[in-house]
């Protein structure tokens, strides 16, 4: 078959490299000048890094495999991550039960609350019965007081904004599921590649380009060219490309704007999830700004959602001895940071970073970088089962395959592969995804 694909991120490259090793003809169409979408990177340092921080966990078995299959397990490193939590402009260590013990902002009790509630998530696999309560809701009536105010409210205001207290608990279970399947002992360990995401998605596209797909950058498609509910071909610089099947790997919204003859009930259905936007700020430094990888902020005055020090993460001499630092943030799509240069964001933001570390200042920094996409985080409302889409759309050989299908967890590159292989195995059944082996 001749198959079309939109989208060169990890979900299109994946699908592309499923059926052109099962003897398909595969294009790609990618509207940016690189592959690897949101977990593409950028050159710093004498390397690359991801222009949203990234990392994997040891249950994300799908992307592991496919490491495995691209021969690039020796470059993805197991690192100890260091989690922080502000509070009240205080830095505490959040990440072992021994910190979480020691942690003044909660009374002794709820500590233990906490620590109790995280391991009977992380146990429960039953998640359908999260669909029908928000995340707000289910902490409010399971956790206490002092654990809303300290914690929840503030992590699902300062993340979804004025969707924190409609999002699901299905995806706060999925987050906190997540992260403890991924943990052995009191220390987490997180995956990342030396040389950044980028050596996965540099593998990638190599493996793919080398059986014969081509990738087309810079070529944004237009329009999805439709007769009577079939599809009829791809506008793409003022050309009309025909093929037998496409996958639409790149973000719904994009899917509706180029895709004029969806049937109404089809996009109202796939209009109920909404997106934010994400925003970094990343500060190339002279010295460290604290000892964490990532500190959550739980203070509603500091219009910040995290700081995540990469090289507190990552080894310090794969970056030229500089420390990295993402000051990261979801927001709505008209937020006002989306308008505003980078230097004017970050004199907004500087006043608040002194509120965690009063000693920072500009000298420290040898330069910033601003990145952002509109969307980035879906946010999933109550009962998403029932209008999640499928992969099949309502035009005939029309794929989806995006952020979207991944459910009841949260959007991911270990998601975008599984969806990459999924999708490839409904277009071709015979398809088969090798299993992920530690060994
Ligand atoms: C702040 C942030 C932090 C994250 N942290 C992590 C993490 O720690 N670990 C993790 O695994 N994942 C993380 N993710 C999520 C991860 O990056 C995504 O889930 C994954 O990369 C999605 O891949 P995708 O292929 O589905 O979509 P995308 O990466 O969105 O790829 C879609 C592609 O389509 C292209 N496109 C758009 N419009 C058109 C058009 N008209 N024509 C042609 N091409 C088009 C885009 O340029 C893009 O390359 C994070 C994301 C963000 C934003």
């Amino acid at each position: 078959m001749k198959i079309g694909i939109v989208g060169a991120g990890v979900a299109g490259m994946t699908a592309a490299y499923r059926l052109v090793k099962a003897g398909h003809e595969v294009e790609i169409f990618e509207a940016s000048g690189y592959a690897g979408g949101l977990a593409a990177g950028f050159p710093v340092a004498g390397t690359t890094l991801e222009k949203y921080y990234h990392h994997i966990f040891t249950s994300d078995t799908c992307i592991r495999e496919m490491v495995d299959e691209l021969g690039i397990r020796g470059s993805l490193h197991w690192l100890t991550s260091q989690m922080g939590f502000t509070y009240k402009g205080k830095l505490y260590p959040f990440g072992t039960p021994m910190q979480l013990l020691k942690f003044t902002p909660l009374p002794f009790l709820d500590r233990i609350r906490f620590g109790l509630l995280a391991l009977y998530l992380g146990k429960v696999d039953d998640w359908k019965k999260y669909e029908s309560i928000t995340g707000y809701e289910w902490m409010k009536k399971h956790s206490s007081p002092a654990l809303l105010r300290v914690i929840w409210e503030p992590l699902l205001k300062g993340k979804f904004g004025k969707f924190y207290d409609k999002v699901a608990m299905a995806w706060l279970w999925a987050r906190i599921h997540t992260r403890a399947s991924s943990r052995k002992g009191s220390e987490e360990k997180l995956g990342y590649f030396k040389g950044g995401f980028e050596v996965f998605h540099k593998a990638l596209a190599a493996a793919i380009e080398k059986a014969g797909v081509q990738i087309h950058f810079n070529q944004p498609i237009t329009r999805v060219l439709t007769e009577k509910g079939k599809f009829k071909g791809l506008e793409v610089a003022d050309q009309v490309k025909t093929y037998d099947r496409l996958i639409f790997a790149a973000a719904t919204p994009i899917f509706l704007k180029t895709c004029k003859e969806l049937p109404t009930d089809y996009v109202k259905r796939v209009t109920q999830l909404d997106f934010l936007g994400a925003q970094c700020l990343i500060l190339v430094m002279k010295q460290k700004f604290s000892d964490m990888y990532w500190i959550n902020i739980s203070d509603a005055d500091i219009p910040i959602l995290a700081l995540i020090e990469h090289t507190n993460f990552a080894p310090g001499d794969w970056y030229q001895g500089k420390h990295l630092m993402y000051v990261g943030n979801y927001l709505p799509q008209d937020h006002k940071y989306f308008k505003m240069k980078k230097e004017e964001i970050f004199a907004e933001l500087l006043p608040h970073l002194q509120k965690i570390n009063p000693a920072f200042n500009e000298s420290w920094l040898e330069e910033y970088y601003l990145f952002q996409d509109l969307y980035a985080q879906p946010v999933v409302p109550l009962h998403y089962s029932e209008v999640k889409p499928t992969y099949e759309t309502p035009i005939e050989n029309v794929f989806l395959a995006n952020m979207a299908l991944v459910y009841p967890e949260d959007r991911g590159t270990n998601f975008a592969v599984d969806v990459g292989n999924k999708v490839a195995r409904l277009i071709d059944p015979a398809i088969v995804v090798p299993a992920f082996k530690e060994t």
